[in-house]
C-alpha cells in the first residue's frame, strides 16, 4: 500500500509499504483523510523533533515512520479482544499514548502526561491507505459527520480544549488572536458554546477573508488599537477571555491588555522566540495566562457532537489532496502560506 514515510529532515517519500494487520486490542482502518499540521511541518523542515530516533518507550517504534496524527477512516478488520467496534464503523482517532501512572494520568488529565506520545509521530500514522490503531483511541462518527470533518476532530479538539479553559459562556465576550486552523477552531468552539460576541484579530487579509466567510467578525491589528476597541465594546469591562493562537509577542501583549480583571488569556500556541511577559498587566488586573495542551476524550466527544449539529464548516479553509501530491500540494504549499489546512486522501485519485 502507499504511505507517506518520514525518513528525516526534508525527506518524506510516498513509498510502497506492507499493509499492516491488526494486533490484539487494535483495529485496522481504511484511512478517509489525514490532516497535515504545524507539527508535521516542523518535523519535515527541522526534525526529527518528536519522531524518535531510538525505540519509543510507549510504542517501541522509531524512524522511519509513516506520518499523520489527524485522521479518520472506516474500520475494515478488528483485532482479538476488541469489543464494541466492527468492520464498516466510521471513526476519528484520538492519537494520544499515555503512561497511565504519572500524577496527571491518575487525575484524568492525560493530555499533560509526563511521557505523552502521539500515534503518527511515535508510531506509524494515518498518511497511508490503511492504519492500525489501538481501540482505545477510537471515537465513533455519527452518520451525518463526514470523513473530512472526522479528520478535523483532532485539531478542532485542541481548540475546543483551549476554549473551555477560558471559562466562558453565552453572554461573554471573547477575543481570538490568529486566524489559522486553531484560531478558526476556537471560533467554532466558542460559537458552539453559545457566544455571540467573538472578535478575531488577524493581520493577514487572506486569513481575515477566510474566517469572515464563515461568519466571524475580524479586527486588523495594523489599523486598529485592539485593546481600546475591546474596552469600548465591553463598556470598560474588558473581554471575558482572550486566546492566543498566533504565538507572537504582539499578540500576547494585546491579549493581556484586552482581558478584564481576574480573566484569563489562554495560550494555545508554540512560541519560537522568547517573549517579554506582560507581568504588570497581569498583576494590576489579577488576570492570568493559562496554557492549553492537546485535549482529552471529553473534548473529542464535544467536538463530534457540535459537528453533528452542523456547527463546523470547511468552506474556504480546507483543501483535500491525493497522497501523491503530499510534498508539493501539502508540505510546500502550507509552508509557503498558499493553503491553510490540507487533508491527504490516501485512497483517492491523484489530481
Ligand atoms: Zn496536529
Ligand atoms: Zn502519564
Amino acid at each position: 500500500m502507499k504511505a507517506a514515510v518520514y525518513y528525516g529532515p526534508n525527506k518524506v517519500e510516498v513509498a510502497d509499504v506492507p499493509e499492516p494487520d491488526p494486533k490484539p486490542g487494535t483495529v485496522k482502518i481504511k484511512v478517509g483523510f489525514n490532516g497535515i499540521c504545524g507539527t508535521d511541518l516542523h518535523e519535515y523542515y527541522a526534525g526529527p523533533i518528536f519522531v524518535p530516533t531510538e525505540p519509543h518507550p510507549l510504542t517501541g517504534q522509531q524512524l522511519p515512520l509513516t506520518m499523520g496524527h489527524e485522521f479518520s477512516g472506516t474500520i475494515t478488520d478488528v483485532g482479538a479482544g476488541v469489543t464494541g467496534y466492527e468492520p464498516g464503523d466510521r471513526v476519528a482517532i484520538e492519537p494520544i499514548y499515555r503512561c497511565g501512572r504519572c500524577a496527571p494520568c491518575r487525575a484524568g488529565t492525560y493530555n499533560v502526561c509526563q511521557q505523552i506520545g502521539f500515534h503518527g509521530l511515535m508510531s506509524d500514522g494515518g498518511m497511508a491507505e490503511y492504519a492500525v490503531v489501538p481501540a482505545d483511541m477510537l471515537h465513533r462518527l455519527p452518520d451525518n459527520v463526514s470523513l473530512e470533518l472526522g479528520a478535523l476532530v483532532e485539531p478542532m479538539s485542541v481548540a475546543y480544549h483551549a476554549a473551555t479553559l477560558g471559562e466562558v459562556g453565552p453572554l461573554h465576550t471573547a477575543v481570538i488572536f490568529g486566524a489559522g486552523p486553531i484560531g478558526i477552531g476556537l471560533w467554532f468552539a466558542l460559537r458552539g458554546k453559545g457566544l455571540d460576541e467573538v472578535y478575531v484579530v488577524e493581520p493577514s487579509p487572506t486569513r481575515r477573508a477566510a474566517i469572515e466567510t464563515l461568519g466571524a467578525r475580524t479586527l486588523d491589528p495594523t489599523t486598529i488599537d485592539v485593546p481600546a476597541f475591546i474596552t469600548d465594546h465591553t463598556e470598560g469591562r474588558g473581554a471575558d477571555a482572550a486566546y492566543d493562537a498566533a504565538g507572537v509577542a504582539p499578540a500576547i501583549a494585546a491579549a493581556t491588555a484586552c482581558v478584564g480583571a481576574r480573566k484569563p488569556t489562554v495560550s494555545v500556541a508554540i512560541y519560537e522566540k522568547p517573549l517579554p511577559t506582560p507581568l504588570l498587566n497581569l498583576v494590576m488586573n489579577e488576570s492570568r495566562i493559562q496554557g492549553s495542551l492537546c485535549y482529552t476524550s471529553a473534548d473529542f466527544e464535544a467536538v463530534i457532537d457540535l459537528m453533528a449539529q452542523g456547527v463546523y464548516d470547511t468552506t474556504g479553509w480546507v483543501t483535500p489532496i491525493a497522497i501523491d501530491d503530499v510534498i508539493d500540494e501539502g508540505f510546500e504549499a502550507l509552508h509557503a502560506g498558499k493553503k491553510m489546512k490540507v487533508l491527504v486522501n490516501p485512497n483517492g485519485e491523484a489530481s
